[in-house]
């Protein structure tokens, strides 16, 4: 079988490059992002239901065909993927939903989405030939990319900001990242100034989970939606709920179904619903206040218990408002007590324990059906991004602490009442 990448296509200035010429940034374009086209007619030849439904789902590279690297022994895998679209039966009946699905991501091999596009992005460092790669993150995307390079016997350089939490230095650390804690936060991140200045100056290769720097992990979270298509059996979803930092996963997910639609294994396409934090929605306003899609502003100051999605500024935002207008889509955002709210839902309804960027999504339905902007009749797949251990302190403030009792029924019984309120 042959691959199906066609080119990669500048998103500011549309100049075009064949995956061969290892492409990384746009020569032409200062941060254009390149956005990778495939070669449909091509794949409509063989990539038909038949011919997916007979491969096993083990991982993500089930859809290897449309996806890079070109050559299959260039992957690097963890086993990402493959996760389960979980009926949501009993949060459907709190909520007064007919059909609510949950697609769980925290299930990957370093519990959140991240690895998906990491998978991807590593393997195509293999295959370009890289030994050295770069982030500019202490987030789930570094601890994704550390997981994979540590697979594929790379070095790996981590830039963070000098205030970056110590138990995520701690991991890249274990990962066997090489990190530095980059002082001198102001308009420009000056971990991303330096993880530019590596790769322009020493040829690292960067690795970030957001399209300018890296244009290839945007095609993992494609394969969330390829999943969730056939875990429907071929139908497509009415919504499906996103958190938003880069915008990078909602962009992905808009590829996925759009690969679909193209090539005609389906007939049309989910509404997409953007959520971010009211502490750092600049995405969201950019939505609702029709900003220039190449000018969107940043926030000033992000502030959110939702830290996976509290990147000031959606470098992959323009694609994320196009999917949003293409997909007559909608955004909101909400407030960290939603969230909050969100994560307790998840886990006393449907035993699925989220951090607060991977309950969003769900927060923003809270909102959208509070607001009527979602149909109770309607079929919802919610996404699930991250896993509550990523963030012990943030969970503490949420879940509270247990109260010490003495090994006696009558104060069991009393102290059930007042912590529990609940009475035997
Ligand atoms: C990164 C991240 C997001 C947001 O993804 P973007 O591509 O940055 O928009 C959502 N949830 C979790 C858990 C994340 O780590």
């Amino acid at each position: 079988m042959g691959r199906f990448i066609k080119y990669l296509m500048c998103a500011k200035c549309g100049r075009k490059y064949d995956y061969s010429s290892k492409p990384i940034t746009c020569l032409s374009n200062d941060l254009g992002r390149l956005d990778i086209y495939y070669d449909y007619e091509g794949l409509k030849e063989f990539f038909n239901r038949d011919y997916i439904t007979k491969k096993p789902l083990l991982n993500q590279w089930k859809y290897f065909d449309l996806l890079p690297p070109m050559e299959e022994r260039n992957i690097v895998s963890l086993g990402e993927g493959a996760t389960p679209l979980l009926k949501a039966s009993r949060l459907a009946e709190e909520l007064g939903m007919r059909k609510l699905y949950v697609k769980d991501e925290t299930r990957n091999p370093t519990a959140s989405f991240k690895d998906r596009g990491m998978s991807v992005s590593v393997s195509v460092a293999k295959e370009f030939g890289f030994n050295k790669l770069v982030t500019a993150s202490s987030g789930n995307a570094a601890a994704a990319l550390a997981a994979y390079a540590a697979k594929a016997g790379m070095e790996i350089y981590a830039f963070v900001i000098e205030q970056a939490g110590y138990g995520k230095v701690a991991q890249l650390l274990l990962y066997g990242a090489k990190v530095f804690r980059v002082r001198g936060l102001g308009a420009e991140d000056p971990t991303v100034k330096l993880m530019r200045a590596t790769y322009e100056e020493l040829k690292f290769f960067p690795s970030p989970s957001f399209g300018p720097f890296n244009p290839y992990q945007i095609e993992g979270p494609k394969t969330i939606s390829y999943e969730i298509v056939e875990q429907l059996n071929w139908e497509v979803p009415d919504w499906v709920f996103v958190p938003v930092g880069a915008a990078s996963l909602l962009t992905g997910v808009w590829k996925g179904f759009n690969d679909y639609y193209n090539i005609g294994l389906t007939d049309e396409l989910p509404h997409l619903f953007a959520v971010q934090s009211t502490g750092n929605p600049p995405f969201v306003r950019a939505f609702k206040e029709g900003q220039d899609p190449f000018d969107i502003k940043p926030w000033p100051k992000p502030h959110t218990i939702a830290w996976g999605l509290e990147d000031p500024y959606p470098w992959d935002g323009d694609a994320g408002l196009k999917a949003l207008k293409e997909t007559k889509g909608d955004a909101e955002e909400v407030p960290d007590e939603l969230i909050v709210k969100a994560m307790k839902l998840l886990a006393r309804y449907e035993g699925i324990f989220a951090e607060p960027s991977g309950a969003a999504g769900l927060a923003g339905l809270l909102a959208a059906l509070d607001g009527g902007r979602v149909d109770r009749g309607d079929e919802v797949v919610v996404l699930v991004t991250g896993h509550g251990l990523k963030d012990p302190d943030i969970v503490r403030d949420v879940a509270g602490d247990a109260p010490t009792i003495n090994p006696n029924l009558n104060e069991f019984r009393d102290v059930l009442g007042r912590r529990y309120g609940v009475k035997l």
